[in-house]
């Protein structure tokens, strides 16, 4: 089970003082301190864990932002930022001795810019209303995690999200230009801007993905892409898992480039049915493939995908042909974690792999399933050989939860061994904190906690995720 630092009894014992300090910086409504409203940000979607923090204040400006971290650091208090709290890496899990810095109320649009194709909000937007805010004009944001309706910019800047569509036009990075971040002290700092790259070191690439580790950002500015003329979704149906894989492999080394190559396997195929009915094929395993462009463009990669596909034997080939056609195919993919979730607790792992070891690790994972005897189910951007086992448990079974905990370690081990990596979009945070030394030596380990050093020395910015507790322990008691 997860260890989490004691908490500072000085902090606690000062817990008046500090949220009279915070009511001097924020409206009253922007500090919450009543121990039956704090409990709504005890956790975020990583729900086996749980601690309600000692306050959370919802600022709405940089400023407010940079007054809250200048308070903070004063008073020697640690602070987790967080967007909208879905992530399932336990990233904005608070501890008792902090406060919960939330950006939610902090959703204006800045600046659009269609003839340099950028926009500027503040990192409280929710993914899908950025899309919302260009799409009128024909653009859209092309990072697309499955959570979109509701996470955050933030907090996709904080885990370097992806999604389905990432294969072609790659994650948060590939789309961030620049940010506004507050450093732990208060101190603003802009990072890029509304141009392609910027001189010097990439801190911009350091920020993406540092979970709320370095700084607090308030603002970004964004790659917004004008909408291809055209998509359309073929889905086709396998007999194996391992042919499934195979069939992905062959198509990325074939060098057609598909917008989204999406993996369901059966226990994830029966689940989504009996939720949202989208007529899938009874297989073992299928595969939901996404082209775009002009009609011409689409048909040619149709056309190849087809003829791949068609090699490996499939039950089933379905190429849409309306819009309707399309939103059916998509339907049970985007309603597969709900459908999981009817069912069973589940634990949604985040591993990546080279796409060329699909095959294999699928096989091993269901022969890991069997050992522990815990049911997985699989539901990934396999394009990028971004795996998302679902390893089904049952809270209430005394037992279930460490066993499950271990099976997932075991999976992220093996990511780690065929040369992938511990996470591809949902970050480290709290769940694979201690599987850290499964990648890197203790030499690595050294350099990013140097990192974090020079942004954040007194290791107050949410302090007990990403790396093994014991690693940082020295840091955090200095
Ligand atoms: C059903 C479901 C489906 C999902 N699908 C996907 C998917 O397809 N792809 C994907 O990548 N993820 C997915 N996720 C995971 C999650 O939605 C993402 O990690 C998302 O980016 C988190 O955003 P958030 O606003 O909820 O961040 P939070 O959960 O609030 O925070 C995430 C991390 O960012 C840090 N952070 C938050 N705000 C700031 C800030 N202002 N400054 C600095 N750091 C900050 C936090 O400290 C934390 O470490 C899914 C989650 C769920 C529940």
């Amino acid at each position: 089970m997860m260890d989490m630092p004691i908490p500072d009894a000085m902090v606690l014992d000062r817990r008046d003082r500090i949220i009279a300090g915070l009511l001097d910086l924020l409206p009253a409504e922007a500090v919450i301190h009543d121990p039956m409203e704090t409990r709504a940000y005890e956790c975020d979607a990583l729900t086996a864990y749980r601690c309600a923090p000692l306050a959370a204040v919802l600022p709405a400006t940089t400023q407010e932002v940079a007054a809250v971290l200048r308070l903070c650091h004063a008073e020697g208090v640690k602070v987790v930022p967080r967007g909208a709290g879905t992530s399932l890496a336990g990233g904005s899990l608070p501890t008792a001795d902090s406060i919960i810095l939330g950006v939610a109320r902090m959703r204006a649009v800045l600046e659009v810019d269609y003839p340099n194709r950028f926009i500027r909000v503040q990192a409280g937007m929710t993914n899908l209303s950025v899309t919302g805010a260009v799409e009128e004009d024909g653009f859209f944001y092309a990072p697309d995690p499955s959570s979109q309706l509701a996470c955050a910019i933030a907090g996709n800047i904080g885990m370097n999200s992806g999604g389905a569509h990432c294969l072609k036009y790659g994650v948060t990075t590939n789309n961030l230009l620049g940010v506004t971040i507050v450093l732990m002290d208060g101190t603003v700092v802009e990072l890029g801007g509304a141009h392609m790259d910027a001189p010097g070191l990439d801190l911009l690439g350091v920020v993406c993905g540092s979970e709320g580790q370095l700084g607090v950002v308030t603002e970004a500015t964004l790659r917004i892409l004008p909408k291809p003329e055209g998509a359309r979704p073929v889905l086709i149906g396998f007999e194996s898992n391992e042919v499934a894989g195979e069939c992905v492999s062959d198509i990325i080394k074939a060098g057609v480039l598909p917008v989204a190559i999406e993996f369901m396997d059966r226990p994830c195929i029966r689940a989504t049915e009996a939720f949202a009915k989208a007529g899938y094929p009874d297989c073992e395993a299928l595969l939901i493939i996404e082209v775009e462009g002009s009609a011409a463009e689409i048909d040619e990669q149709m056309g190849l995908i087809s003829q791949i596909a068609r090699k490996h034997d499939p039950v089933e080939l379905r190429e849409s042909r309306s819009a309707d056609e399309s939103a059916r195919i998509w339907l049970g993919r985007k309603s597969a974690f709900g459908a999981m979730g009817q069912i069973n607790d589940y634990m949604c792992l985040d591993g990546t792999i080279p796409v060329s070891s699909l095959p294999h690790v699928l096989r091993r994972i269901g022969e890991m399933s069997r050992d522990y005897g815990l049911e997985v189910a699989n539901v990934f951007h396999a394009g990028d050989g971004n795996m998302h086992p679902l390893i089904l448990f049952d809270a209430n079974k005394p037992g279930d939860l460490e066993r499950c905990e271990q099976l997932g370690a075991d999976i992220l081990t093996l990511c780690v061994e065929v040369g992938g990596c511990l996470t591809g979009e949902h970050g480290v945070g709290v769940e694979k904190r201690d599987l850290m030394t499964a990648q890197y030596d203790p030499a690595d380990l050294e350099a990013q906690l140097r990192v974090k050093d020079a942004f954040d020395p007194k290791w107050l910015l949410n302090p007990a995720k990403v790396f093994p507790l014991d690693a940082t322990a020295s840091r955090r008691a200095a």
